[in-house]
């Protein structure tokens, strides 16, 4: 099967790539799981904060910025966000609470945020307002649904196994099929090590290591809605 693009990868990269593409060129998305966002994107805290990230991820928050304000009415709510520290760590806390454009406040402002913070424990707390809840969701449904709609092919269970180059066109087998394209997108994630390697580009050493999220039910029935995203 011939294709302008082909992109590698169901998450959130690949679905927004060909959901921008599609428009203007004939694109065929490739994921390998059964469902799309299987992996990071579907698992996230969905925490958006524009100073978040080293310096690229800061440059690419801060330009999706508009785009989750705004697209089908915002995809953003508000949380805010607080950081907390012990008697013995105001130099970590201030570097960190720095490097996320905080502003330190009182322990009583931070117990009004947080009702069940420990007295004894908790010394210092700096806040940030403007920290959102992304609808990770609606994101990764909108993205797909406009790629499709402007006619990309989105095939899930079609792990790519094979890249090869000839004349110019990648030809990527995935699935018991055979992609040919000029262009080729490696929007694997923590896999993008494994795509490079296939298709014969130096690695960076990425490495895919699982990390995990538990929800469980507020301590003594407290309502949490209210609550900011908060780290210790
Ligand atoms: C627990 C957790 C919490 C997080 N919290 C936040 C947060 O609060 N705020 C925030 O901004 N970010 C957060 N992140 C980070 C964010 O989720 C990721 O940066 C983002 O989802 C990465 O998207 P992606 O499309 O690059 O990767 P992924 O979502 O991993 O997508 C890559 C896709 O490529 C597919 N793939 C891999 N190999 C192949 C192959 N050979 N053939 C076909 N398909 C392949 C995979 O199956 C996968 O679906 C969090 C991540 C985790 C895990």
């Amino acid at each position: 099967m011939k294709t302008d693009i082909l992109i590698i990868g169901g998450g959130i990269a690949g679905l927004s790539a060909a959901a921008t593409l599609s428009p203007h060129a004939s694109v065929t998305l490739l994921e390998a799981e059964d469902a799309l966002g299987y992996h990071a994107s579907g698992r996230s805290a969905a925490m958006f904060l524009k100073d978040y990230g080293n310096d690229v991820v800061r440059a690419l928050n801060y330009a999706s910025a508009e785009h989750h304000e705004t697209t089908d009415g915002g995809m953003l709510s508000q949380r805010g966000m607080m950081l907390v520290a012990r008697p013995d760590q105001y130099d970590d806390f201030k570097a960190e609470h720095t490097s996320f454009g905080m502003q330190e406040i009182g322990m009583d402002e931070a117990f009004n945020h947080v009702p069940i913070l420990n007295a004894n424990t908790c010394a210092f707390a700096a806040y940030r307002h403007d920290a959102h809840d992304l609808d990770a969701d609606r994101l990764l449904q909108t993205f797909a649904a406009n790629a499709r709609r402007a006619g990309a092919n989105i095939l899930t269970k079609s792990p790519v196994t094979e890249i090869t180059k000839t004349n110019g066109l990648w030809h990527v087998a995935a699935g018991g099929q055979t992609h040919i394209t000029p262009l080729l997108i490696n929007a694997s994630g923590a896999w993008v090590d494994e795509i490079a390697t296939l298709a014969g580009i130096n690695p960076l050493n990425f490495q895919p290591y699982r990390r995990s999220m538990a929800r469980i039910p507020a301590p003594g029935g407290h309502d949490v809605n209210s609550w900011p995203f908060w780290m210790g």
